[in-house]
C-alpha cells in the first residue's frame, strides 16, 4: 500500500532505502528530495541537526544566488602577503599547517589565475544557486518556517568608486551569469541604510538574492520535517561502507552497520575519509570562519550587508546582530583562534559608529562562533556517484555557498539516488576531476 501525506508518498518495503549521512543544510535538503522521489530515508547523524558543531548553524545566512566567483581571483595572489600581514585582515594561515595545506592552497589560486577560468567555475555555480532563494522559501514553507527565509536583495558596500573598480572583474563575470545589480550612489545609500558608516559612499544591491533569519532553526526544522515525512533517523556517526562488487550492501557505522541500498554523503567538512572510503579521495579542505553576535544591539543594517574592506557580512538574525566571515586555513581540529573572532567584532562597531553612542556603549561583550566551510580548491562542490559504487553519491564540499547551495544540491543528490536523471549537469562537480 501507499500512503500519502504533506506530498510524500510511501510505498511498502520495495523502496529503495537510502542513508543520507550528515543532517546540515545539505543532507537535510538530500533527505527531504529523496523522500519526495519516493525514497525510504533514514537520516545519520551524531548530533542536534541545525546545532553550533555544524557550519550551517553559524553562517551569515546569505542565499546569494549571484555568489558564483570564487574567492581566489586572477591576481589574487599579490593581495595575499597584504592581507596576511594586516593584523585587521579577511585571511590568516596556521603557519604549522601550511605544509599541508599548500597543494591545496595552490590549486586553489590556479584555478582563479585567469578571467576564463572564473568564468568557468560561475556558469557551473549559477546552475546551482540562480534559484536558491525561491526553492529555500518552499523548503521553509514545507517545514513549517516560511518566515526565516527573506527575498529582499543583498548589498555589497565599497568605500569608493574605485574600491568597487578593484571588484570589477567579479562583477562582470556575474553579469554574463546573468546576475543585475542596481548601484546606490552615496546619498541613496545614507538614505537607505542611515547607520552604515559614511565611509561607505557606494552600494551595489542585488535584488534577486535571500537571506535565512536563522540558519540553524531553518536546519533544525529541515530534519524535523524529514523525520514527519517518514524519515528514520539514527543517532551515530558513519564510518565506512560494505559493498558487494559495485553494489553498496550497507553504510558502517559507529554503532554496527545499517543495510541500504543507496547512501549520500552530506558530512560537509567532514566528509573526506568517507569519500576515500567509497574510493574517490577528494582535495577538500576547510576554510575556517567565524561570527560575532551582539543579542541586544539597537543599530544596524537595514539590508544584509557586505563591506568589502572587511568582507565581512552583517545582517540581524533571530537571535541579534551577526557578522560572519573571515578565512583561516588551519585543518579541522585546530583550536578556535578567537582573535578572529574579536576582528569581526571590531569591524562591525567600525561599520555602524552609532554603537559608540548607544547605551551598549562599545558592546563589548558578543557571542562567537567557529565554523568549518568544506571547501575544494576550485571553488566548486562534489556532486555525483562514487568511484567504487554509483551506489554511493557524494554531496559535499560547497565552501562559501552551502548553505545558498544546498536547495539544488539536494534535489540533484537525491535524483542520482533514485537512478534518474540529473536535472541539470553534473561535470563540474564530478568528484572524479581531480585525478
Ligand atoms: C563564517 C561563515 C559564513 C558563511 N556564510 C554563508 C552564507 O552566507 N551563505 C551560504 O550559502 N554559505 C555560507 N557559509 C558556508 C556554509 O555554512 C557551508 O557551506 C554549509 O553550511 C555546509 O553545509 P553542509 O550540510 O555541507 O555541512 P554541515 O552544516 O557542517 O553539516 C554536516 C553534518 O554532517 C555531520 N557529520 C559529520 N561527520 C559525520 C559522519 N561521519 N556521520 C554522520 N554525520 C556526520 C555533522 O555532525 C553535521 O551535522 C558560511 C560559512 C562560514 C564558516
Amino acid at each position: 500500500m501507499t500512503v500519502a501525506r504533506s506530498g510524500f508518498s510511501f510505498g511498502g518495503d520495495e523502496r529503495r532505502h537510502v542513508v543520507v549521512i550528515g543532517a546540515g543544510a545539505v543532507g537535510c535538503a538530500t533527505a527531504i528530495e529523496a523522500l519526495r522521489a519516493g525514497l525510504r530515508v533514514t537520516l545519520l547523524e551524531p548530533e542536534t541537526p541545525g546545532g553550533p558543531h555544524a557550519t550551517s548553524y553559524g553562517n551569515a545566512g546569505w542565499l546569494s544566488s549571484h555568489s558564483v566567483v570564487p574567492p581566489a581571483l586572477p591576481g589574487a595572489w599579490r593581495k595575499v602577503p597584504g592581507w596576511l600581514a594586516d593584523p585587521l585582515g579577511p585571511l590568516a594561515v596556521r603557519w604549522r599547517y601550511l605544509p599541508r595545506a599548500l597543494p591545496w592552497l595552490l590549486r586553489y589560486l590556479a584555478s582563479g589565475w585567469t578571467e576564463a577560468r572564473v568564468q568557468r567555475t560561475a556558469d557551473a555555480l549559477r546552475t546551482l544557486l540562480a534559484d536558491a532563494p525561491a526553492l529555500h522559501a518552499q523548503l521553509a514553507a514545507e517545514a513549517g518556517v516560511p518566515q526565516l527565509i527573506e527575498r529582499r536583495g543583498l548589498l555589497h558596500a565599497y568605500r569608493s568608486r574605485a574600491e568597487f573598480e578593484d571588484d570589477a572583474l567579479g562583477w562582470r563575470v556575474r553579469g554574463r551569469v546573468g546576475v543585475q545589480w542596481d548601484e546606490w550612489s552615496a546619498d541613496e545609500l545614507r538614505r537607505r541604510e542611515p547607520d552604515l558608516d559614511a565611509r561607505y559612499t557606494l552600494g551595489i544591491f542585488v535584488p534577486e538574492a535571500g537571506h535565512c533569519r536563522d540558519p540553524g532553526a531553518y536546519v533544525a526544522a529541515l530534519a524535523r520535517h524529514v523525520v514527519d515525512a517518514g524519515a528514520e533517523r539514527v543517532f551515530g556517526r558513519a564510518t565506512g561502507f560494505r559493498t558487494e562488487g559495485s553494489r553498496l550492501r550497507a553504510v558502517l557505522t559507529n554503532d554496527g552497520e545499517i543495510a541500504c541500498d543507496a547512501a549520500a554523503i552530506c558530512a560537509g567538512a567532514y566528509s573526506g575519509p568517507l569519500a576515500a572510503a567509497a574510493g574517490s579521495p577528494v582535495p577538500l579542505d576547510t576554510e575556517r570562519g567565524y561570527h560575532v553576535v551582539i543579542d541586544d544591539a539597537t543599530v544596524g543594517p537595514r539590508t544584509p550587508v557586505m563591506v568589502a574592506d572587511g568582507k565581512l557580512i552583517a545582517h540581524w538574525m533571530d537571535g541579534g546582530l551577526r557578522a560572519a566571515g573571515q578565512v583561516e586555513i588551519g585543518g579541522l581540529d585546530a583550536e578556535p583562534d578567537w582573535r578572529r573572532a574579536e576582528i569581526l567584532h571590531r569591524h562591525l562597531l567600525s561599520m555602524f559608529p552609532a554603537f559608540a553612542t548607544t547605551e551598549r556603549g562599545g558592546a563589548k561583550t558578543f557571542n562567537h562562533w567557529l565554523g568549518r566551510r568544506p571547501s575544494m580548491p576550485d571553488g566548486l562542490p562534489c556532486i555525483g556517484p562514487s568511484a567504487a559504487s554509483a551506489d554511493i553519491v557524494l554531496a559535499f564540499g560547497h565552501g562559501h555557498v552551502g548553505l545558498c547551495g544546498s536547495a539544488r544540491t539536494g534535489r540533484l543528490a537525491a535524483q542520482l539516488l533514485a537512478g534518474s536523471e540529473p536535472e541539470t549537469p553534473l561535470a563540474p562537480f564530478d568528484p572524479g576531476r581531480f585525478k
